[in-house]
């Protein structure tokens, strides 16, 4: 936002983009009918329900995932992780999360995501059991949660998220570059999303910094894209269903084959790759390279 602002980059609020229109240069055009531009570039960042990618042909939406979750943003509770990520599973069908999420400003309190998994489909029949009955069934699974679920009064607290597999062949085209979730969007199983909308940023920044050409750039941070953008949108595809499936199978592979790749060298090492993100090297193609984080101390 600061970058915008010292560039003198006017910032439009408050506008549902609709269409991109490419001549000479490029013009958006707004549902309420107002253009915008001309620019040079359109970066589309508007999320896994784009509409600008229609126009590089791609006008599949996301393919559906079987299960979503209900989410809520709480007040951190002690008892749990500050630090990490907590999941209570029962197979692959029953989870419960509490992921610390900081502050919403300087000297807030705490908060907590808290989120149970569940299929879209089956979201209103939950609600028509009511509120006291899902809660019930959380603290069944997890007893602490209760002090989570007694922050919930009402489903209007909880935000129904579904979840979509899409992941665009080639996400760029004249005067238009595609990036984060309306490029690849998936289940949030790895933890990945932000990482590879900042990752795709960075790569685009830096194309368009070295390339003679805007057409060479735009290529440029396709390839560099490419091949960190595909191994983890199938990573997550593949293994999402050990998360959040009905099968039985797949999760007790997982609680055994996890719990014994985790002792092992150089398995605790490939796991931790692939929550970072850095199964295959993101970085040296856009011109970064991976924090050398200090040895736990
Ligand atoms: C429930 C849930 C949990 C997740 N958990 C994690 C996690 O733990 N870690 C992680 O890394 N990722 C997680 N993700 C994924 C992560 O949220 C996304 O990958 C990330 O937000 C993608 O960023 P983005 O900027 O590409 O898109 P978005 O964050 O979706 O932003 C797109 C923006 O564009 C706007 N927009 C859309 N259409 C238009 C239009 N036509 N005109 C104007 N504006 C428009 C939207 O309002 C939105 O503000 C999670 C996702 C979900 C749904």
């Amino acid at each position: 936002h600061r970058a915008a602002l010292r560039e003198a980059i006017a910032i439009e609020t408050d506008v549902e983009v609709e269409t991109p229109e490419t001549a000479e240069r490029a013009t958006l055009v707004c549902a309420n009918g107002k253009r915008l531009g001309p620019f040079d570039l359109i970066v589309d960042a508007s999320g896994a329900r784009s509409k600008l990618r229609h126009c590089l042909g791609d006008a599949a939406m996301p393919r559906p995932l079987a299960y979503g979750a209900f989410w809520a943003s709480l007040a951190w509770r002690d008892g749990f992780d500050r630090s990490a990520l907590l999941q209570r599973y029962d197979k692959a069908s029953i989870m419960v999360g509490v992921l610390p999420i900081g502050r919403p400003e300087p000297g807030a309190q705490d908060m907590a995501a808290f989120f149970w998994s569940l299929k879209p489909a089956d979201a209103e029949r939950v609600k028509a059991e009511g509120l006291e009955a899902w809660k019930a069934r959380v603290v069944s699974v997890w007893p602490e949660c209760e002090a989570f679920t007694s922050q919930i009064d009402s489903f209007e607290q909880l935000s129904l998220a579904r979840y979509g597999h899409h992941t665009m062949t080639l996400p760029a085209g004249r005067r238009l570059a595609v990036i984060g979730d309306a490029a690849h969007s998936t289940s949030p199983q790895l933890g990945q999303g932000a990482n590879m909308a900042l990752l795709d940023a960075a790569a685009l920044g830096h194309a368009l910094a070295r390339a003679d050409s805007l057409d060479d750039a735009l290529a440029t941070y396709a390839s560099a894209r490419r091949w960190h953008v595909r191994v983890f949108q199938a990573l997550s595809l593949s293994l999402t269903p050990f998360y959040q499936s009905d099968s039985a199978a797949l999760p007790f592979v997982r609680d055994r084959m996890v719990a014994a790749l985790a002792r092992v060298p150089p398995g605790p090492q490939f796991l931790a790759a692939m929550v970072a993100g850095t199964v295959i090297d993101p970085f040296r193609r856009i011109g970064l390279a991976e924090f050398q984080w200090p040895a736990a101390g």
